[in-house]
C-alpha cells in the first residue's frame, strides 16, 4: 500500500468489522481479498500493512482508493450487515448500516 493510493486528505475513509455480526460467509473476502480476510475462527477481519490480519476485534484499517468499490460493494452486500467505511477525518460511517 503506497501513499499514492490513499484518498486525499479529509476524504481519506478506514473500514472495521463488526465480527459479533459476522456471519463468515465470505463475500467481503470475494469482493476484496486485499482489504478483507476470514480467520481461522470463521469470521471476517481487515488486513493492515503487509497483509497482515489485524484480529482484534473491530480494527481498522484504511481503503485504498483503488478498492474503494470493492469495498463499499462488500458493505452493501455484506448479509450480517457488519461492514462500517467512514471517513478517517471524523469517524462519521458514509457506507454500512450507520451511514446516513
Ligand atoms: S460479508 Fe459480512 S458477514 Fe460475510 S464474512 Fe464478510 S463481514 Fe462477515
Amino acid at each position: 500500500m503506497t501513499v499514492q493510493q490513499e484518498a486525499p486528505a479529509g476524504e481519506a475513509l478506514e473500514v472495521w468489522i463488526d465480527q459479533d455480526l459476522c456471519t463468515g460467509d465470505g463475500i467481503c473476502v470475494q469482493y476484496a481479498p486485499e482489504v478483507f480476510e476470514l480467520d481461522i475462527d470463521g469470521l471476517a477481519y481487515v488486513k493492515g500493512a503487509d497483509d497482515e490480519l489485524l484480529q482484534e476485534a473491530g480494527a481498522v484499517t484504511p481503503v485504498p482508493l483503488p478498492l474503494l468499490t470493492d469495498v463499499v460493494d462488500s458493505a452493501r452486500e455484506c448479509p450480517g450487515e457488519c461492514i462500517h467505511v467512514r471517513r478517517v477525518l471524523d469517524r462519521v460511517e458514509v457506507y454500512g448500516p450507520d451511514a446516513e
